[in-house]
């Protein structure tokens, strides 16, 4: 089987979802732009807020659905939940199961997707605020 040559759109493509795969914690466009930027030094931000759209689209990165002001994509297309730290923000990936998808199915629900965000303190920031309460 002959590969098809990659155009530079599809390079360009490809290096964003790369560059959205390595930004760690469920980055925003912009670090996603500046992740990119390390492999392609032109690439402006509108081309990359273009592909990342599209990307969403052919269901390669989907959006954290965390009510954040930017959004945040999520190279883990698998069905998972949040859990949104509101003292260091950042998003915990958690195993989809806190909504009984089941019990909804056997009221009659047809369930097409869901996404769930649960909002709190992480174990990491619970414990730095006991140690500066007994301070
Ligand atoms: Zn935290
Ligand atoms: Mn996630």
């Amino acid at each position: 089987m002959r590969l098809m040559p990659q155009t530079r759109a599809t390079r360009q493509k490809e290096a964003i979802l790369r560059a959205a795969k390595s930004s760690g914690d469920h980055p925003t466009a912009e670090a996603i732009h500046a992740a990119v930027r390390r492999e392609i030094p032109n690439v402006s931000l509108g081309t990359v807020y273009r592909n990342l759209q599209r990307l969403v689209a052919e269901g390669r990165l989907l959006l954290a659905p965390v009510g954040d002001r930017s959004a945040r994509f999520d190279p883990m297309t698998e069905p998972h939940d949040h859990f949104v730290c509101e003292v260091c923000h950042r998003i915990y990936d958690r195993p989809a199961g806190a909504v009984d998808l089941r019990g909804l199915e056997s009221e009659g629900f047809e369930v097409r997707s869901h996404a769930l965000a649960i909002y709190g303190v992480c174990p990491a920031c619970v414990a730095k605020q006991g140690k500066e309460r007994r301070r």
